[in-house]
């Protein structure tokens, strides 16, 4: 339920994020400009606010995708949409990684609230609403839009930042599964109530977005409670996959490429037992990489401390 580049139009390349818009968003900014054309003398005024709220947008989505890339994720298209934009990140699976990749977005916002600030308070001290009054009503939207725009990504409902912030958060102590179990049932909450805010000031757009998320919200409970159940299936301890440091599940996962039969590639060192092939890419079940068995990290047993040298009492 998120546009793809199908139906898209590519607007250009930064840093090796490819920026697309998708063809709805044309028909929903004719609409939007339209009903903003009474708060300017001029339409042209209206459009550059749409604009500029879509410029916001995308520098927020820009924040997500290089912080991606810079804990080892990969981010490298960002598609507009009437819904805002969407920035295809795929961080590591560690809580940090996921948290600073989410973070960094609601963070452009906070940045840009001062300059946006400072920009419509200077405005209004040089009298700009008698002077410049498209001007000055085109600043002050700025603000509105950019503060608007932080407070609601800030909201605790999953997949919204300020839900997938609170996920990353819940990771540290209750774990992958368990946390997005978590953010699903507070976002579905959250969402039921925003959508019955939506329907008391009667604004069909709120709606639209509020039934966008739920359903996200639900996609992501399922997920996560087969998730979930997944961690709860037996495991080979002594194995570690080195990419999302899991211990693999212990039992019949992998298929045998040469006599297609699906087998414990642990079990057998690797060597599956109905044809005596050795498998030479183990996937991992969890992040899906894959390498060689001998590139598996056996764990290493815990480290038992050396008492310290001087024990002062
Ligand atoms: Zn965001
Ligand atoms: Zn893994
Ligand atoms: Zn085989």
């Amino acid at each position: 339920m998120t546009p793809t580049r199908s139906g898209s139009i590519h607007l250009f390349k930064f840093r090796g994020i490819a920026v697309y818009v998708h063809w709805s968003w044309f028909f929903v900014a004719f609409y939007s400009i339209s009903t903003r054309v009474n708060h300017y003398t001029s339409p042209l005024w209206g459009a550059l606010e749409y604009l500029a709220l879509f410029f916001i947008v995308l520098l927020h989505e820009f924040g997500h995708a290089l912080a991606c890339r810079q804990v080892g994720g990969q981010a490298d298209q960002i598609i507009l949409w009437p819904l805002g934009g969407v920035a295809y990140v795929d961080p590591p699976e560690r809580p940090g990684a996921v948290l600073w990749s989410i973070a960094a977005g609601p963070l452009v916002n906070v940045v840009l609230l001062p300059v946006a600030w400072l920009l419509q308070a200077w405005m209004h001290a040089i009298g700009g609403a008698q002077l410049y009054p498209n001007l000055t009503s085109f600043v002050y939207a700025l603000f509105m839009i950019n503060l608007g725009l932080l407070i609601f990504n800030l909201l605790p409902i999953y997949p919204l930042d300020g839900g997938q912030i609170l996920r990353s958060l819940l990771w540290y102590f209750l774990g992958p599964a368990r946390s997005l179990l978590a953010v699903a049932a507070i976002g579905f909450i959250g969402g039921l109530g925003l959508l019955g805010l939506a329907v008391w000031i009667r604004s069909l757009w709120i709606g639209i977005m509020v039934l966008f998320l739920l359903v996200n919200c639900w996609r992501s409970f399922r997920e996560a409670r087969l998730f979930r159940q997944q961690e709860l299936l037996p495991r080979r301890s002594e194995w570690q996959c080195s990419s999302c440091q899991r211990a693999p599940l212990e039992g019949r996962y992998w298929l045998c490429h040469t006599c297609l039969h699906v087998f414990d590639v642990f079990a057998g060192q690797g060597v599956c037992p109905h044809c005596n092939s050795y498998l030479s890419l183990v996937t991992c079940p969890d992040c899906g990489d894959a390498r060689g068995l001998l590139l598996w990290r056996p764990r290493r047993p815990p480290e038992i401390k050396a008492p310290p040298a001087a024990l002062d009492l």
